[in-house]
């Protein structure tokens, strides 16, 4: 069956940086599944998968606009070194985690440590980055009635039975 709204797809897939390194992929490990239409893909992969089937082999540049968005200045910004734990180990490349009024953890890249302030970048690694993927359709199947309420796969490669 063609991949639609609703279908149960697994993929294998390499996806690529502008420089041809590796950003992440599936191999040695079991395919991706997913939902499609639902949003659990970047915007521009799930798009060029519509139709496809099993078997079916697709490559494509996604840009940033349909990949995880543009890069946001107003993302980086600097924290006052008293408003973090005084123990925290600070030095540009370190990941933080800065709670969200909501109970959610946004990750924060320390790009700059200042004597009285750090500077950190809360975008997406890869926000900005036109995607290469090349993908591989291993399985297509019609979504069942709990998997849509539940809104994810269940079974192999899924959330639970
Ligand atoms: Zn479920």
């Amino acid at each position: 069956m063609d991949i639609q709204n609703d279908s149960v797809v697994s993929i294998d897939y390499t996806l690529k940086g502008d420089a041809g390194d590796v950003i992440d992929s599936s191999e040695g490990r079991e395919p991706l599944f997913y939902l499609h239409g639902h949003g659990q893909i970047v915007p521009g992969l799930e798009e060029a998968l519509v139709g496809k089937r099993e078997n079916d082999e697709v490559s494509v540049s996604v840009p940033a606009e349909k990949g995880y968005g543009p890069r946001d200045p107003q993302r980086v910004f600097q924290v006052p070194r008293d408003k973090m734990p005084a123990d925290l180990e600070l030095e540009a490349g370190v990941m933080l985690q800065m709670q969200t009024p909501d109970g959610g953890a946004v990750p924060l890249l320390v790009t700059e440590v200042l004597p009285d302030a750090v500077t950190v970048d809360a975008n997406h690694m890869l926000a900005g980055a036109t995607l290469h993927f090349q993908v591989t359709v291993r399985g297509v199947r019609e979504a069942t009635a709990a998997e849509l309420s539940h809104g994810h796969v269940h079974g192999p490669g899924g959330s639970h039975d």
